[in-house]
């Protein structure tokens, strides 16, 4: 019998479909249009690139690397030879033991059980080595996109452009955690970067300042952007969390850990872990019980060194400077390594505890740290997925872009004029259902409405002859007669309308 086995999109991935596709399209539109004006020209990345390049950016201490990436051996392992023949061989052994779990001639079974060492270890060899050799290279499905972005600016060698060279992404990303509202396995981000090669004449006492300029320039796009969107509830929180350096963030891990360390029994067992791998993210911890535990921890602003502290002074003048409204939150260390000084977080209405929709800050030194010149880059990534949801909250999903004409052609005469009046409405921008065959009066206007058209255009066999056309308006059942020249310009005008709303 045939398999009927239904398949189902894998948990965690979910297909997208019209009328809501509509309204990504807006998102995706909009944020083209806002970072245009900003100067931000688009780049489309690779699906999938070397684990390594999201295992040395993000860091290996991450969630993302640590648990969450979809990574596989390249070439797979089942196609490989080796790798089948050692099975293979692993198999007839195990049946050479125990015959219940397969079949087998006596005569090869005497053959297996006397030469079984040999056997295991020539099934273990083979083995060993198609494993070893598939996992050199293993690739990753992209799990955010900061790290390509670096990889083509080194690979393509835009430390040669001007600077900084402003780039901006969207598309889906890949990450294997527990799907809920808000969390996906498949999701997607919209993203931008500024990248700049730091020149070795650079007066660096006027670094600081520039950054700082970049980093709210940044900001401000973003808050910009969502503005447009008519997100509601946008929060932004911004942080410093310094540089690599014993004078700065160095130094305040080790008061913070040594801090930890203190209150080691009363912290969870995430926490407790984390002191020793990535003590930062222990105040990212929402687990009740830690909180009046974090207030008292040292915090990061009293710990900066110098110019870090001018940078993030001069990032809080810039954004008032551009009436951007922004909230400081100590505790805004973000999960990715490569962050340093400003790091910023916004969050909006309707998502519950998943709300947060946009994650960025500062990595000079990431595309150094992949094998670039010395360069320097602020960026974000803003959760499409969670940016819809909120707007669907919210109500704010104008999808009137339903059908405009659907067009009820009765009798073969007919046809050849209705295919002339889809064609000359579809080019005036006009979206038009033609139905492939002739129906019956009443057939037709029933899948007019069950379209949700505007207007069905009325073509009979009197029509056509008298070149006077029937335009009826679904809404209230008036209609109209017009000539072929007059119809279009009506058509044409209600379009106009409904565009400018
Ligand atoms: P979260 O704390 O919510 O897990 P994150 O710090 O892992 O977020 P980033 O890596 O900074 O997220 O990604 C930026 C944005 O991408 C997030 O603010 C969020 O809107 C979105 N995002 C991240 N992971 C997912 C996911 N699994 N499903 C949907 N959106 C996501
Ligand atoms: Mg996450």
């Amino acid at each position: 019998m045939a398999n009927k086995t239904k398949f189902q999109a894998i948990k965690g991935t979910r297909d997208l479909l019209p009328p809501e596709t509509e309204l990504w399209n807006r998102v995706e539109q909009t944020a083209r249009e806002v970072f245009g004006t900003f100067g931000f020209g688009e780049i489309r990345l690779p699906i999938f690139e070397p684990t390594e390049l999201f295992a040395r950016s993000i860091g290996l201490d991450t969630d993302i690397v640590g648990k969450e990436m979809f990574t596989f051996p390249d070439p797979p392992l089942l196609f490989n030879p080796q790798f089948v023949a050692g099975w293979t061989k692993l198999k007839e052994l195990a049946i050479a033991y125990d015959p219940g779990i397969g079949s087998i001639n006596q005569e090869s079974q005497e053959l297996i059980l006397a030469n079984s060492r040999k056997w295991a270890l020539a099934a273990f060899t083979g083995m060993k080595w198609a494993i070893e050799s598939s996992m050199a290279d293993p690739v990753t499905l992209r799990p955010e996109a900061t790290a390509s972005v670096c990889r083509a600016y080194i690979e393509h060698g835009m430390q040669a452009l001007a600077q900084p060279v402003k780039l901006y992404y969207m598309g889906p990303m890949f990450r294997r955690e527990r799907p809920q509202k808000g969390r996906y396995r498949q999701f997607y981000q919209i993203g931008a970067e500024a990248l700049e090669a730091i020149t070795p004449n650079q007066d660096a006492s006027k670094s600081p300042g520039k950054d700082a300029a970049v980093d709210a320039e940044v900001i401000e796009m973003v808050m910009v952007y969502f503005a447009r969107l008519g997100l509601e509830g946008v929060q932004l929180d911004i942080n410093s969390i310094g540089h690599s350096a014993p004078e700065c963030r160095r130094g305040y891990v080790e008061k913070l850990k040594a801090a930890l360390e203190k209150v080691k029994d009363k912290l969870g067992e995430d926490s407790k872990r984390r002191i020793d791998t990535n003590p930062l993210r222990v105040l990212d911890s929402k687990l009740e019980s830690e909180q009046g535990i974090i207030e008292k921890l040292p915090r990061i602003g009293d710990h900066l060194c110098a110019d870090c502290a001018k940078h993030y002074a001069e990032v809080k003048r810039q954004l008032e400077l551009r009436g951007v409204a922004y909230r400081e939150n100590w505790r805004l260390v973000r999960g990715l390594d490569y962050y340093m000084r400003t790091t910023f977080e916004i969050t909006a209405r309707g998502l519950g505890s998943q709300n947060a929709v946009c994650g960025g800050g500062r990595y000079d030194g990431l595309v150094e740290l992949l094998g670039g010149p010395p360069t320097k880059g602020i960026g974000f990534a803003i959760g499409e997925d969670r940016v819809i949801l909120s707007l669907q909250e919210a109500g704010k999903v104008d999808m009137a872009q339903g059908l405009d004409v659907y067009i009820a052609w009765m009798g073969e005469k007919t046809l050849a004029t209705a295919i002339r009046a889809a064609r000359d409405l579809r080019q005036a921008g006009l979206r038009v259902e033609l139905p492939p065959v002739e129906q019956k009066f009443g057939k037709a206007l029933g899948q007019a409405d069950k379209l949700g058209a505007r207007y069905a255009l009325i073509l009979g066999e009197d029509e056509v002859a008298s070149g006077q056309w029937t335009l009826k308006t679904l809404a209230d059942g008036t209609q109209g007669k017009y000539s072929e020249a007059g119809l279009l310009e009506f058509l044409r005008r209600q379009r106009g309308e409904k565009v400018k709303e």
